[in-house]
């Protein structure tokens, strides 16, 4: 049992290295690690995370009564005690908004796709939790729903959430996932991701259980049927080396297929992931078509 105030000094630090990373911007972000079976330690509500000092901390009972302290507790609690019943594995939570990975939160698209191995590896996925209004009881609801089978995922316009053994693996999860969110971001914009296959993936749940990494889900490649996520961790992975997630080629409208096919000078090959990328030239050319079209 680590003390209470190593504890308390422990959330200064990951609140500290939150706001220096710019995870967090002014109040944003909570952070709450177990104290014992039933006590949290939490930070309070309207504090800046790099400013913190350990007697600012909360402490409440898992119904989210305060027990301890002149501050109230972070106004995100409810979502943090969801974790903590349905996950009596986890000891601690972090929840940030960094900005790559709140941008693709924004965005709707989850960090999904097999292109890490140490992410495949730890991770799994990082799915999106619906959106809900923050502090509201409609978050614990949205977060609930993936938080049996992820340690990290995105809250839908809102920010991420991970969850750890302790106070620092939540927090290195957080690391990660605007980590991996950078390099998907970076990929895309050079073209696309080249996903690890399935059978890769598969080798690295393997490599899970030797080398003993905790995950409360395994791995599978395609949904469960009726999209449950609860039992999974549905990783986006082709079934040979390399592929990249491919659109349907007739399902861009025929000029825009045949610019693609222009663009790419491979006439009837599929474009890479459903980005489209024209210069502002052909976009002028395209609209001045349509509008011809028009008339
Ligand atoms: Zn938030």
């Amino acid at each position: 049992m680590i003390p209470e105030t190593q504890l308390r000094a422990d959330i200064v630090e990951v609140g500290r290295r939150l706001y220096a990373r710019g995870y967090t911007a002014s109040n944003d972000g909570n952070i709450s690690v177990r104290l014992d079976a039933g006590r949290l330690l939490m930070t309070p509500t309207s504090v800046c995370k790099g400013f913190m000092t350990p007697d600012m901390m909360c402490i409440t009972d898992l119904d989210g009564r305060k027990l301890v302290g002149d501050r109230d507790p972070s106004s995100e609690m409810q979502m943090h005690l969801e974790v903590y019943r349905r996950r009596p594995d986890v000891q601690a939570v972090v929840h940030a908004h960094p900005p790559t990975a709140t941008g693709f939160a924004v965005a709707g698209i989850p960090l999904d796709r097999a292109v890490l191995a140490e992410v495949v590896c730890t991770l799994g996925s990082v799915p999106i939790a619906e959106y809900a209004t923050p502090s509201t009881k409609e978050l614990p609801a949205a977060v609930g729903q993936y938080v049996q089978a992820h340690d990290g995922m995105l809250l839908a316009n809102h920010g991420a959430l991970t969850l750890g053994k302790d106070l620092f693996s939540a927090y290195y999860k957080m690391e990660t996932i605007e980590h991996f969110a950078r390099i998907s971001l970076v990929a895309r914009q050079l073209g696309g991701e080249r996903l690890l296959s399935r059978e890769e993936v598969f080798k690295l749940q393997d490599l899970r259980g030797r080398y003993g990494i905790a995950a409360p889900a395994p791995i599978c490649a395609d949904p469960p049927p009726g999209g449950d996520s609860a039992d999974c961790q549905v990783v986006q992975a082709p079934s040979a080396p390399g592929q990249r997630l491919v659109a349907d080629y007739e399902a861009f409208p025929d000029d825009l297929a045949a610019l693609i096919a222009r663009r790419t000078h491979a006439p009837g090959s599929v474009p890479a992931d459903r980005e489209i990328r024209l210069t502002y030239g052909e976009l002028t050319a395209l609209i001045e078509d349509a509008v011809r079209n028009l008339k």
